[in-house]
């Protein structure tokens, strides 16, 4: 990686801002890759055929460059904690252990459980926490999305936007997926729940809840990946939702345009985002793309090729809402490389950054809210403050809400308290919603020995509950 200009490594600056050359990894380095022409990688085909699904083949891949305590480890997670099966398009493979082979024995190994895009793409056994590998209070739909279905797959959470989930698929599947519930195959610790209507029924409901309900103006339109729709029936619900005259913000949620950023350079569909966009432009409705990058890394030549291709179409903006993980970008540094990587290297606005949802076996990548809070604080002052993303907590049954935000926390049981200012859509009646409490829960390793016994008796008192 080449550095262009080196600003403020000398001012004792606690983050030494320089502009660095975006570089796509040589993939030839990988032993099952060596002939792998650069046509053959920036076609979308060859990526969707040759992604990694399982441990052979990524053992197919990797050959004896990764010890086999690593497979073994791989292989014992997938069969024991999982929340999602393995898809690992050859575009985001590459971006793990960028830079060079590291030499000697076994070093391969370490520097790839050190890798922060396989610490949360290739999750193994040994990265979860054995104490509590999950928080007692976890759940599969963490977010209540399902509780608050209008028509199948569509949430109304906000007073004036809705999510709706056209799929359950991706192209790329992440080991924290907050919609773990439904998105992805069924692994051996998750049996995964079904749309129940067909395609077309589900999104013709979609479409008319939102004709007669003019409060909604703002669809996120998410799945799973948009990118995973074939693209004409994502151009005719698009364009089915543009004609629906409350409807002012459209976002497309697709992680592929840095997973799989050939999906969003063919020709067709780019032809179809400009026929998209420019309707969109004559209606006044703002359309915009969302992706998901976690890491530097991830921001690769042919992720800024995708993200220019989309605003030469005439999208309003691509914006980035990543997860804040540990292990993988919790850290000042790592932030802002990763912010001004989306912002100078490709255009893409830094929006977001949400704390990982409280969904089973993700303390390990959880961090606590004092930790968020330290973040936000930290990264402020560097970025435009129009690119400077919010930390934000997805409280259950409340929202996003910034960090800071907070109304009341425990630290020493690591319970935080939030309220609202909007009723969700199952809460009309609901005579305490404005004025209730929520809570969530810090990572239970985090908190002081006093908070962990705390947990820990309450954890046994409601095991004998369970068995009187
Ligand atoms: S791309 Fe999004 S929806 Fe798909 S697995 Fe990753 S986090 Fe989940």
């Amino acid at each position: 990686m080449s550095i262009e200009t080196s600003i403020g490594l000398e001012t004792g600056q606690p983050y030494p801002y320089r502009r660095v050359e975006l570089v796509e990894p040589d993939w030839t380095r990988f032993p099952g890759w060596r002939d792998v022409t650069r046509a053959e990688w920036e076609s979308v085909q060859w990526q969707r055929a040759h992604c990694v699904k399982n441990v052979k083949q990524l053992r197919d891949l990797m050959g004896d460059l990764i010890d086999e305590r690593f497979y073994a480890d791989l292989e014992r997670d997938q069969r024991e904690r999982a929340t999602m099966s393995m898809l690992v398009p050859p575009q985001m493979v590459n971006t793990m252990v960028p830079h060079a082979v590291p030499a000697g024995p076994g070093s391969f190994t370490e520097a790839f459980y050190g890798d922060p895009l396989r610490h949360y793409m290739i999750p193994v056994f040994s990265d979860r926490r054995t104490d509590w590998p999950s928080h007692p209070y976890a759940s599969r739909d963490s977010l209540h999305e399902h509780d608050m279905w209008v028509a199948e797959g569509l949430t109304h959470r906000y007073p004036t936007k809705v999510l709706a989930e056209l799929l359950p698929t991706c192209p790329q599947y992440c080991g924290h997926c907050t919609r773990m519930d439904l998105v992805g195959n069924s692994t051996p610790a998750v049996d995964k729940l079904k749309f129940l209507a067909k395609p077309n029924d589900r999104l013709e409901a979609m479409l008319d809840y939102l004709r007669r309900t003019p409060a909604v103006r703002d669809v996120v339109v998410s799945g799973g990946d948009v990118a995973n729709m074939p693209w004409p029936r994502l151009e005719a619900f698009v364009t089915a939702l543009l004609e629906v005259e409350n409807i002012r913000d459209i976002r497309l949620a697709t992680k592929a345009l840095v997973g799989l950023p050939q999906h969003w350079l063919q020709d067709d569909v780019r032809a179809g985002m400009e026929r998209v966009a420019g309707l969109a432009r004559a209606r006044g409705v703002s359309l915009a793309i969302h992706t998901h990058a976690n890491h530097a890394h991830s921001v690769t030549p042919l992720v800024a090729d995708a993200a220019r291709a989309m605003l030469e179409a005439g999208v309003r903006d691509v914006r980035n809402q990543g997860v804040l993980l540990d292990g993988v970008n919790a850290d000042p540094h790592a932030l802002l490389d990763l912010c001004f990587a989306l912002l100078d290297g490709a255009g893409v606005m830094p929006y977001y950054f949400y704390m990982c949802d409280m969904i089973p076996a993700a303390e390990h990548w959880r961090v606590s809210l004092a930790d968020a809070q330290r973040l936000q604080t930290a990264i402020m002052g560097y970025l435009p403050g129009f690119a400077t993303p919010r930390i934000v907590c997805d409280v259950p049954f409340v929202g996003k809400r910034w960090v800071h935000q907070v109304t009341t926390y425990d630290t020493e049981r690591g319970v935080s308290g939030w309220t609202k200012n909007y009723r969700t859509s199952i809460e009309a009646t609901d005579a305490e919603a404005l004025t209730r409490t929520y809570e969530y829960y810090d990572p239970i390793h985090t908190l002081p020995e006093s908070g962990q016994d705390w947990w820990r008796r309450r954890a046994g008192l409601d095991a004998q509950l369970a068995l009187t």
